[in-house]
């Protein structure tokens, strides 16, 4: 599974972070920012819900 930001329309909620902050960090502009696109096994799920939380859709997976 691979996982990428849409800065653009990301609002730095920080919801993405707190459900999986292996993945995501908000960065110093206070946007998310994905530490590694390439999602490990273990956080797929965290990830999907991530994606599914985000208020603003911001969150792209792809298997
Ligand atoms: S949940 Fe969405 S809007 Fe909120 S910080 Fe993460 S990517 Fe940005």
């Amino acid at each position: 599974m691979k996982v990428k930001v849409n800065r653009d329309s990301c609002i730095g909620c920080g919801a993405c972070a707190a459900i999986c902050d292996q993945v995501f960090e908000i960065d110093d502009e206070g946007l998310s920012t994905v530490k590694n696109a390439e999602v490990e096994e273990s956080h797929k799920q965290e990830v999907q819900d991530a994606a599914d939380s985000c208020p603003t859709g911001a969150i792209e997976v792809e298997e």
